[in-house]
């Protein structure tokens, strides 16, 4: 029997992850990564995301997101290994039960894409990725949690599982019945759009339990047709399409960088929901935007925009109920 490869897969597969290569496709004439920063997480670039970037500029935010470089080995004393106390909060069933009647999966390690800011760069994936003996205590302590209303399916990237563990997790998820919605936090509609298929929106279609999608898109150049496309027919489903972003130094710390961001995630059928300091990850300290400058951008960014159109400020403090909003 051979195994059927979808295309998404073979995008996947076919990933930059040299960053010689992905400046040599770039046309940048340049040696500027940071080996022993590849070396501490690698790189990961499908080549729809690389097609979003602008050629000959070793600025460009996107590739800003996810070239390895020096800077990321320089290392301050508060950037840690668990920047939001997840391993703490971790339970055996790979289930982060912090907040009231949310409980967040890890349903895998794996992300079609490295982004270098990433919280969970440092993450012990191997230990929390759900296997069939974990998912039966992760159902069953959904289950017995009658406060639990919403599951939150995250990763890594929970939809790069294939689509039958996919739909036959989400069919035992819709069996609980104090379950009133299943949300998917996911990149991957906008690094590797492909993966939204039309079997794979059948299959959130199919769900009885209302599907909510948060994306994680980080600029306006990062919504290609292909993209736009993907969101609008996962739209057109009438699945609720949510984003939030990562407030970066260099990438987009600018009003009216966000501003774009905002009236195209519309024009692609989304709504921000928020707008997140970065967390505190060893690593990722050049990436910092300070608490007052992201508060003076916010304002700006409520002066330009209608309200519906502007992301909440937060952060995410260990051992805290909720995100802390800031205002
Ligand atoms: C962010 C997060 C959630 C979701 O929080 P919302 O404010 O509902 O988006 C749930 N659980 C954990 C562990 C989280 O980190
Ligand atoms: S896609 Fe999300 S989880 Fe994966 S590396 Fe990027 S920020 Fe981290």
């Amino acid at each position: 029997m051979t195994t059927h490869v979808s295309s998404w897969q073979k995008d996947l597969a076919s990933a930059f992850t040299n960053p010689e290569d992905l400046l040599q496709y770039l046309k940048i004439n340049s040696k500027q990564f940071s080996s022993p920063a590849r070396h501490d997480f690698s790189m990961r670039v499908p080549l729809s995301y690389a097609a979003c970037m602008q050629k000959s500029d070793l600025d460009d935010p996107l590739l800003k997101q996810v070239l390895p470089i020096a800077n990321e080995l320089v290392n301050p004393d508060e950037f840690q290994n668990d920047p939001v106390g997840d391993l703490s909060a971790l339970t055996e069933n790979c289930i982060i039960h912090k907040y009231q009647g949310r409980v967040l999966i890890i349903i895998t390690g794996g992300c079609a894409i490295n982004c270098r800011f990433c919280f969970r760069r440092n993450f012990p994936y191997a230990e929390v990725q759900l296997n069939s003996q974990k998912e039966i205590t992760a159902l069953e302590y959904i289950r017995k949690n009658k406060s639990i209303n919403e599951v939150i399916l995250s990763g890594g990237d929970p939809l790069l599982i294939s689509d039958h563990k996919l739909k036959d997790f989400i069919q035992k998820l819709s069996d609980i019945t104090h379950l009133k919605r299943i949300r998917i936090h996911t990149r991957l509609p906008i690094v590797l759009p492909a993966r939204i298929t039309p079997e794979l929106i059948d299959i959130f279609k199919s769900s009885s339990v209302p599907i909510v999608i948060v994306t994680h898109c980080n600029h306006a150049n990062e919504l290609s047709k292909q993209v736009m496309a993907a969101c609008q027919a996962l739209n057109q489903k009438n699945i609720t399409l949510l984003n939030q972003s990562v407030l970066l130094k260099g990438v987009n710390d600018h009003a009216q960088i966000l501003q774009s961001l905002s009236e195209q995630l519309f024009s692609a059928g989304i709504l921000p929901y928020y707008l997140h300091l970065l967390d505190k990850a060893k690593g990722t300290a050049h990436f910092e935007v300070s608490e007052n400058d992201a508060v003076k951008i916010h304002q700006s960014l409520q002066h330009i925009l209608p309200g519906y159109l502007v992301p909440k400020l937060v952060k995410e403090q260990p051992k805290k109920a909720a995100k802390t909003l800031i205002i």
